[in-house]
């Protein structure tokens, strides 16, 4: 660090190492350090000012990590320092930045917060990735398991270490770890899709971290450990790193690696779990043949074959139960096939047949034995998943036996991840003696195991006696998460609802850690109907409400719409899905990606337009994901109910009149226009008056022949939001209002002169932003249904998507900056008392603001074709520099072959102004591509049939693609206006299915037409 005789520092850092570029990074900000040390190694941990006090309880096991990792792989930390920075903001958990690991400020606990869990895992995951990730990274995304199953597998490694520390053995710790995993790889692939763990068919790789790549691939770690033994492990381990330090690997380097370090053959594990899908699904039998003293035990694969997923072989261990309930072990080797028959010596009928006790193989198990044999599998001196895999049998089962196993375990265990499972079987058997043995629980000193108590008594809705110990808990529990347990249960309390009510509204208040205990609140509120819920899950989804509860506020409101039956409330609905529509351009990430499933849990296929916009206009890929799958179970939702002809016949009706009162205002308009400069002023008449805090009033006086001047909002230096007040004096009309009389159908229109005051007058406001700010707007109307409207316009007018839909809020990310006008339409005659708006300006750091440029333009009307504009950064073709290119005649260079074509662009009249140009942005290299249907666009990866895609240079504000016997000329419109003119000369090859010349309007941003597709 060298200081500058300006005040300014200057920063140097050198990485000796080599290392791959993904995992550079630099963090900025005030933080508090936290410093320690590792055999001369420096560990610095750096949060906000504001939680210093959280660090030690979150970092404090660093150096001991870093120590058994150290010690664990026969490799020292490999760095010069190593820090954590825990940052606001962050869209992870977790990110193994090289010597310098960025994580979120959600893992910085309070004391109370730590009864429910520790940044162990996160804090040895990451630490993990210095050597399994840094140190040798995973040669693609499509080896991201190497990656991250490691650092997966080492959470579960550290954990084991933390226990034998601690005099224990650490193998429950160890299992319960990999029981997590195997249960959430096991969800995705029932529930999402199947895919090999290695696969380059990915359509971003942000889609690799998914349950496969972490959790299954820690389970191919453990069953490979389990293959070669202990010492085999930590061998195979110290090869693979010592061979492929500082260099790149692929699943095939870690296979040989731990095949010449152990000398044991790896081709079957791999080839089944790495390079093909799926897991065994086992089915088993057993009886006891006394003539011949053989325990048959029936093995069956039942996982369907496809070409993914075939038959499995591998070795597994059986136990025998014997007469006193002690365990004897077999080794068997299972063949690939689909039914295989063991026969097993024993002398004596067993009392039980256990398969693969000690949880080493991945697999789901249907094993047909009686409660009674669970019951003696949970009694034996068996491994943690022996005893796992009896308490959800028993759950399965029910019965006094299985209850009093259960009752016995959940009070009794060593292990709380056992009474855990044990409290879920309980609620799930679901009768009076279950609860009896489940409320034995509620006392436990573990706040995990309460939490599952508390939960599982949401499952007796019908014991009203649950209530009092339930709001017990949900205001008297130490630990959040039992809180949160208590309120989730209190909301299944239909039959109860006025009773439960009081207490969850109170708990919307209470401060908790991540807002713990409001979101249980207000989704329990939600579950019950509870009306008095609507404005208070409106108000904690709004932005500037605490961010970790507006996902969870937005899920209520989706639910809350539910409620009342069918078509109970449309209106309620309608409000619902506009206020979540608005949020899918929110600027909180987290925020985002949580919209899209509300939406489809509210079930209203009229978000599917709003949807598809949204799913067009995000470059994230993970943002797309939950749009696109959003969009697929509202479709399918549509196609398996269609509307009733009844409701259609609503709807139809519904429509009628919005039309009819939309050519009543149309007409309106049109004859005060028709009326001249006059009527023109009257409209106009009528200042906006500005007043509240901070807002500096621009000119209110119109004159007798302009239009209103709008009035420019100020916000105050070191203030961000600002308050106005607008008013519609004086326009409540002394009569003569068309549909109040008149036989319908043949509506009476006063004429102009007797009509002095309009029925439609409007205020506007421009507030001054900058690209890339986030604008948030909202319009309080003193009265319900004021017949107001709101739009939020670009620079040249272009709409931002704030009001399309005559909402009175929304919030937008800038897209451009300039002056934004604030447009408030007043329809009706009724008079109305003074309204608020309040906008508020705010940074967004995460966001890129969309290019002038990009985005996707439709043809206003008649054909399909619809163009897709994506910048390339960091792409300027060779000689791309040069050309500085009058706009009129601008030159192209060709970016896919890097040929220059100094041209004049045909077709240059006409067009979208090429003369106005976008300066400032003359090289910028843009990838365009060309499709006949909506449909072909939902990837640039993916394109159908009828589409083409090229890239071009902009001079100008035009761009050509040219190859052989065809030019192609694109030309943007002044910046805001989102018009395109493409010329085509000669075939381009697109298809018939495409003309690609013509006039388009984009539909993102600053230039959205209301009826865009
Ligand atoms: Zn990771």
């Amino acid at each position: 660090m060298t200081d500058r005789p300006d005040g300014r520092r200057t920063f140097h850092w050198r990485m000796e190492q080599p290392h791959s570029t993904y995992l550079v990074s630099v963090v900025i900000g005030e933080f508090s350090r936290l410093h320690d040390s590792w055999q001369g190694v420096p560990i610095d941990s750096y949060v906000p000012r504001a939680l210093a006090d959280r660090a030690p309880r979150a970092y404090g096991r660093t150096a001991d990590a870093m120590d058994f990792l150290s010690r664990a792989t026969g490799r020292p930390y490999p760095y010069a320092k190593y820090s954590q920075a825990a940052v606001y903001g962050f869209m992870w958990e977790g990110m193994e930045n090289i010597s310098a690991t960025t994580e979120t400020v959600d893992t910085l606990r309070d004391a109370r917060a730590a009864l429910d869990g520790t940044s162990d895992d996160l804090v040895v995951h990451e630490l993990a990735h210095q050597w399994f990730g840094d140190l040798v990274t995973c040669r693609s995304w499509a080896h991201a398991w190497l990656n991250e199953g490691m650092a997966t597998y080492f959470e579960a490694l550290y954990q084991q270490h933390l226990a034998r520390q601690g005099g224990a053995a650490g193998d429950d710790e160890l299992a319960w770890k990999l029981d997590q995993s195997r249960v959430s790889y096991l969800r995705e692939d029932r529930e999402r899709y199947r895919r090999p763990l290695v696969t380059s068919r990915y359509v971003s790789p942000i889609r690799m971290f998914d349950a496969h790549t972490y959790d299954k691939g820690a389970w191919v770690l453990h069953m490979l450990h389990e293959l070669v033994g202990e010492e085999g492990w930590w061998r195979g381990v110290r090869t693979y790193l010592a061979r492929h330090a500082f260099g790149t690997v692929t699943s095939r380097d870690l296979e040989s690696a731990f095949e010449d370090a152990t000398g044991v053959d790896l081709g079957a594990l791999f080839d089944q779990f790495v390079y093909r899908a799926g897991y065994p699904e086992i089915k088993l039998r057993w009886d006891f043949q006394a003539a011949t003293g053989l325990v048959r035990l029936e093995v069956r694969q039942t996982q369907p074959l496809d070409g993914a997923t075939g038959l499995f072989s591998f070795p597994v261990e059986v136990a025998l139960l014997d007469g006193r309930g002690t365990p004897s072990l077999r080794r068997v080797a299972m063949a690939a096939l689909p039914q295989q028959d063991l026969y097993l010596p024993c002398p004596v009928r067993p009392r039980t047949v256990v398969f693969d006790p000690g949880g080493a193989l991945l697999k789901s198990l249907d094993f047909d034995k009686p409660a009674a044999e669970w019951v003696e599998q949970l009694r034996a001196p068996l491994p943690l998943p022996a005893q796992l895999d009896a308490l959800r049998a028993l759950a399965e089962l029910g019965g006094d036996e299985a209850v009093a196993a259960l009752g016995e375990t959940l009070l009794h265990h060593r292990f709380f991840g056992a009474r855990l499972v044990a409290a879920a079987a309980l609620a799930r058997i679901d009768t009076e003696p279950a609860l009896q043995a489940l409320r034995q629980g509620a006392g436990d000193a573990d706040a995990r195991v309460r939490a599952a108590v508390l939960t599982g008594f949401g499952a007796f809705p019908e014991q009203r006696e649950l209530i009092a110990p339930l709001v017990r808990a949900l205001e008297g529990d130490a630990s959040y998460q039992a809180r949160a347990a208590a309120a989730g249960s209190l909301g299944q309390f239909q039959d109860r609802r006025q009773e439960v009510t009081p207490p969850l509204l109170r708990a919307l208040a209470q401060s908790s850690f991540l807002e713990a205990v409001p979101r249980a609140a207000i989704k329990a509120l939600a579950e019950l109907g509870a009306p008095e819920a609507l404005p208070q899950a409106l108000r904690l989804a709004r932005y500037g409400s605490p961010q970790p509860g507006r996902a969870d506020a937005m899920l209520a409101l989706a639910i809350l719409a539910g409620h009342g039956g069918h078509g109970g409330d449309d209106a309620r609905r309608r409000t619902v899905r506009r206020t979540l529509e608005d949020y899918l351009d929110d600027p909180d990430f987290e925020v985002r990606l949580k919209v899209p499933e509300a939406l489809a849990e509210l079930g209203d296929p009229a978000a599917i337009p709003a949807l598809r916009r949204s799913l067009r206009a995000e470059v994230q890929d993970e943002q797309r994901r939950p749009r696109e799958e959003a969009l697929r179970e509202l479709q399918q939702q549509t196609a398996a109910n269609p509307p009733s002809s009844q409701a259609q016949d609503e709807r139809l009706r519904q429509l009628q009149r919005t039309n009819e009162v939309l050519e009543e205002q149309l007409r309106e308009l049109r004859e005060e226009r028709a009326a001249g400069p006059a009527a023109a002023s009257t409209l106009a008449s009528g200042s906006a008056h500005s007043s509240g805090s901070g807002a500096a009033a621009a000119s209110t006086t119109d004159g007798p022949d302009q239009a209103p001047v709008p009035v420019h909002i100020q916000i105050p230096p070191g203030r961000s939001a600002a308050t106005v007040e607008v008013a519609f004096p004086g326009d409540s009309r002394s009569g003569g209002q068309a549909s109040s009389s008149g036989a319908p159908g043949q509506v009476r229109r006063p004429l102009p002169a007797a009509a002095p005051a309009p029925t439609v007058a409007e205020r506007r406001f421009v507030l001054t932003a900058r690209s890339g700010q986030t604008m948030r707007i909202e319009l309080h109307a003193p009265i319900e249904n004021p017949g107001l409207v709101l739009s939020l316009l670009c620079p040249g007018d272009g709409h931002t998507g704030i009001g399309r839909h005559g909402a009175l809020q929304g919030s937008v990310a800038l897209p451009e900056s300039g002056d934004y006008t604030i447009l408030i339409r007043k329809t009706g005659s009724a008079p109305m008392p003074p309204a608020t708006l309040q906008v508020e300006l705010a940074g967004a750091p995460n966001r890129i603001a969309a290019r002038p440029y990009t985005g996707t333009y439709f043809r206003p009307g008649g054909s399909r074709a619809s163009i897709d504009v994506r910048e390339m950064l960091g792409g300027t073709p060779a000689g791309g520099a040069g050309g500085a290119a009058a706009p009129a005649t601008p030159e192209a260079m060709v970016g896919q072959t890097g040929r220059e074509a100094s041209k004049a662009v045909p077709g240059a009249t006409g067009g979208a102004g090429a003369a106005a140009g976008t300066a400032g942005e003359a090289g910028a290299r843009l990838a365009f591509s060309i499709a006949a249907s909506e449909g072909a666009l939902v990837s640039p990866d993916s394109l159908g049939p009828g589409t083409a895609h090229g890239t071009v240079t902009l001079r100008g504000g035009a761009g050509v693609y040219e190859r052989a016997g065809c030019r192609l000329t694109l030309r943007f419109g002044r910046p805001g206006t989102g018009e395109l003119h493409v010329d085509q000369a000669g075939d381009c090859g697109f298809g018939n299915a495409v003309t690609a010349g013509g006039d388009y309007r984009r539909t993102s941003l600053c230039a959205a037409p209301a009826d865009a597709p």
